[in-house]
């Protein structure tokens, strides 16, 4: 079965989709993006995409490319186009096509993408099995909170795990403290038993999957701790995870090569997996958005 994408108004073959050789995306990437999880044929954390898609382009001043009304109906006819059951839906909005020109256009009109792919259905013991991640300098600019498509940063710290073995890199701020993740948060359960992940700012991506497990965790009565922590805590941590609409909750069992805690996946880690299938299957997502930086 081919894929659709859906590109600038009209829905094309995903191998032939093609835009202007002058988007500001391509030139300056100057745009902004999402990912929604297709879980069991629904769309997980709708509310929160769109909120912080709202957040993404007003700091950059880029016009919705359309109602919010319409574009929910385009999202899910590319999921439906796509038979995407359980998967992934990216969408891509940049400032438009424009003469080169670093300034913005007086007029450009906003491009938008969207994409379906099917992915493997959400496993828990596949999670659980336990990843490497490694830790590397945050060369990144200062405003995370955004989600630019300016990835570049994000890229090389991914390959860079990817060379030493590890599915992820931590990136390390000047303070030394851990910011996240190159497309996921950090989480980690510290030797005194205390559930932490960095607090919001503009040091940060606010995950839809990071608020959905703070919300299922409340719900829970597990209290989360939401501030930065060093290098050295995650190091000495006794559990750690990642969180993200495409790897939900992905036990961390090696830090640098080294084992954490045990070694295995941890308690805290397995329950919290739990109750965020549990979460997002009663709820669909995080109900509180409004804070991204
Ligand atoms: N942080 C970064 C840098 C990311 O790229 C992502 C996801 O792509 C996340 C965090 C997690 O966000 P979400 O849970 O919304 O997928």
């Amino acid at each position: 079965m081919s894929r659709i994408a859906y590109v600038n108004g009209q829905y094309v073959p995903h191998a032939s989709g093609s835009v202007h050789i002058e988007d500001r995306g391509y030139q300056f990437a100057d745009g902004v993006y999402e990912v929604f999880a297709v879980h069991n044929g629904k769309l997980i954390g709708v509310k929160g995409h769109m909120d912080r898609l709202e957040h993404s382009l007003s700091a950059l001043q880029i016009d919705w490319p359309m109602k919010t009304g319409p574009f929910m109906v385009v999202v899910n006819e590319v999921v439906r186009r796509n038979h995407v059951k359980n998967g992934l839906v990216y969408i891509q909005v940049t400032r438009g096509v424009a003469r080169r020109d670093h300034a913005f256009p007086a007029d450009s009109i906003s491009s938008m993408v969207i994409t379906a792919k099917k992915a493997a259905p959400l496993d828990k013991v596949a999670l659980s099995k336990g990843i490497g991640v490694i830790t590397i300098p945050d060369i990144r600019w200062k405003r995370k909170d955004i989600k630019s498509v300016s990835l570049l940063p994000n890229c090389l710290g991914k390959q860079q795990a990817r060379e030493a073995g590890a599915f992820e890199a931590w990136m390390v701020d000047d303070e030394g403290m851990v910011s996240e993740g190159t497309s996921s948060n950090a989480w980690i359960v510290t030797k005194e038993g205390e559930l932490v992940t960095r607090d919001i700012s503009n040091a940060i991506l606010n995950g839809i999957t990071r608020l959905a497990i703070i919300e299922a965790a409340k719900e829970k009565g597990i209290k989360i701790t939401e501030r930065a922590f060093s290098e050295q805590e995650a190091l000495d941590a006794k559990e750690a995870f990642i969180s993200s609409s495409t790897s939900h909750v992905k036990a961390v069992t090696r830090i640098n090569d080294q084992p954490v805690g045990n070694g295995h996946v941890g308690e805290m880690t397995s329950h919290l997996l739990d109750h965020y299938v549990d979460f997002i299957e009663a709820k669909g997502g995080p109900q509180h958005t409004d804070k991204w930086n």
